[in-house]
């Protein structure tokens, strides 16, 4: 681990640009290409609002997040929260599948995918869930 910073926030809609601006400002030290980094805003905000609008369904709660960078230039974002939790986390995954009826898309999980290079989620049903995204930030592959 090179770099690491940990924060937590209330689980509000207010607090979504903040998480977003905040490690968007964290992997800057890797120098990444707009590109990249509108990709880790992207992935982050869906993340995050996943945890404010599933996890705690919009009731009160905290999310936390963990930012790393390791060797080689790679940006590991954990985002976490102690709400409900997912029941069949392959199926919550598939694109376009939502619980929300017809007021979600389902396509967090697939942008997120699209965007990160990889994604990892780890979940138990009223304990909460854990997202953890992984991008290597190297100049020429973005
Ligand atoms: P969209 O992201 O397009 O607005 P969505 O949020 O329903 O729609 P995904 O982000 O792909 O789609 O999530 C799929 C499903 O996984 C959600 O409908 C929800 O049931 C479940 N889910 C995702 N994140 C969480 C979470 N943090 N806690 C509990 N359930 C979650
Ligand atoms: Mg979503």
């Amino acid at each position: 681990i090179i770099n690491e910073v940990k924060l937590s926030f209330p689980a509000k809609s207010a607090n979504e640009s903040f998480a977003r601006a905040t490690v968007s400002a964290f992997c800057m030290q890797l120098d990444p290409t707009i590109s990249q980094l509108a990709d880790i805003k992207t992935s982050v905000s869906e993340a995050v609002t996943n945890c404010i609008v599933h996890g705690y369904k919009h009731q009160s709660g905290t999310i936390y997040i963990n930012m790393k960078i390791v060797e080689p230039e790679t940006l590991i974002v954990r985002i976490r929260d102690k709400g409900c939790g997912i029941e069949d986390i392959e199926k919550a995954m598939e694109p376009m599948f939502t619980t929300a009826g017809d007021e979600r898309a389902g396509l967090g999980f697939a942008v997120m995918q699209s965007f990160m290079d990889s994604v990892r989620v780890s979940s138990t049903p009223s304990k909460g869930t854990t997202v953890t995204l992984k991008k290597r930030l190297s100049q020429d592959d973005n």
